[in-house]
């Protein structure tokens, strides 16, 4: 119950990178032939990883994780925005991923960029005109996210992309949520740069990629060698990049037939959940979410807790609060709701996978209600 925090590696995968750890050493950067054949994996995951973007193979760029990809997006496209003069305002969301909302906050802090950060609705919505109206004359970048990864709300990020447009702005999307589940043809999104990681879509942890259209990232946030066009220095991770495309060749193939098997299992989890315990929330949109998200809230209930009883019962989940020093206090994503403290410290989120069945679902609505009982009982 807890595939946004991470999935497990498809064993199509492992066999796919296996040989890149082994005999298929090479640095692909070496001109004999055993750095050849490195260089041809790497070249032949960008093509099928471009094809399933409907882009360049010149706009992708290799990161180690999706926080990278984000950090590479806002900080490249803001040096180079910088020296272009007359460009100093980026805008995002207040739901954003740490990656993004700190990477802005740096931005601002330590390099006097001016950041605005856009409210949402109850549901977790941008709006088209809180967009529209945040825009000045000096705004070069607008980076709102495809899907949060908490309340699994999915952003209408075309319509928001078309307004940047107008205005001659980039737009930067972390989709490091959406990609597993969502369509990700970057001519039909209609945006500039896009953030990925393997992990959330049953590839390998420590491999991300960002998509920059071509001549839109010019500054490059590590440098050295000349790998990724000069913008990301560093030996290509060969095994991880063939298991990254390897995954996301596999997550294309199925992806339709998955989502309508999550679907369905994530409304009987929703379902039952506000049915069956009471003064329980949905968070986000009833419909306009990831297929594998069901997330609530629950009066009176410490969403840390119950993750800690939820395990015990041999359940992973997650909860948007944590605990710092003792004093918990809700997500960024929750606090933007503006929903009250007793609900908002409450938060559970349940992300199902393309391997969860009917018995999975079935055994959490058995346990969910008695750990929330119980936890209310010893609270009177
Ligand atoms: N962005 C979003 C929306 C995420 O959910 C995550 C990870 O949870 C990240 C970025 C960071 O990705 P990574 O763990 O690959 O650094």
């Amino acid at each position: 119950m807890d595939h946004a925090a991470t999935t497990p590696v498809d064993p199509e995968v492992v066999a796919a990178m296996l040989p890149f750890f082994s005999n298929e050493y090479g640095n692909p950067s070496s001109i004999h032939r055993w750095g050849q054949r490195a260089d041809h994996a790497i070249t032949s995951s960008r093509e099928d990883i471009a094809n399933i973007l409907n882009c360049e193979v010149d706009e992708i760029i290799f990161t180690s994780c999706g926080s990278e990809s984000d950090n590479l997006a806002l900080r490249g496209i803001a040096l180079a925005a910088r020296e272009q003069g007359n460009s100093n305002h980026i805008i995002i969301s207040a739901i954003e991923h740490p990656a993004i909302l700190g990477t802005a906050q740096h931005l601002r802090n330590h390099h006097g960029f001016d950041i605005t950060i856009l409210p949402v609705d109850q549901h977790g919505f941008t709006s088209a005109e809180d967009l529209r109206n945040a825009i000045q004359p000096d705004t070069f970048l607008v980076s709102i996210m495809y899907a949060n990864n908490e309340i699994g709300v999915v952003q209408p990020i075309s319509e928001l992309a078309e307004i940047a447009h107008e205005y001659n702005i980039l737009f930067h999307t972390d989709a490091v949520q959406a990609a597993g589940q969502l369509p990700l043809d970057v001519e039909n999104l209609d945006i500039d740069l896009m953030s990925m990681s393997a992990h959330k879509f049953y590839g390998p942890k420590g491999v991300g990629m960002l998509y920059a259209r071509r001549d839109t990232l010019t500054h490059p946030h590590q440098t050295g060698g000349s790998q990724e066009n000069g913008l990301r220095a560093g030996t290509h991770n060969v095994p991880l990049i063939v298991g990254m495309a390897t995954a996301l060749n596999i997550v294309a193939a199925r992806r339709s037939q998955d989502n309508s098997k999550m679907k369905v299992l994530r409304n009987k989890l929703i379902k039952s959940t506000l049915d069956t315990i009471p003064g329980a929330l949905l968070t986000g949109h009833r419909t306009r979410r990831l297929p594998n998200n069901a997330s609530f809230v629950f009066e009176g209930i410490d969403g840390n807790e119950l993750i800690m009883h939820l395990d015990l019962s041999n359940i992973a989940a997650s909860s948007g609060s944590a605990c710092k020093t003792g004093n918990p206090e809700p997500s960024n994503v929750l606090s933007a709701l503006a929903l009250p403290s007793k609900l908002s410290l409450g938060s559970l989120r349940l992300s199902i996978g393309r391997h969860t069945d009917d018995s999975d679902i079935e055994y959490v609505q058995q346990v969910l209600p008695t750990v929330i009982n119980n936890m209310r009982d010893n609270l009177q």
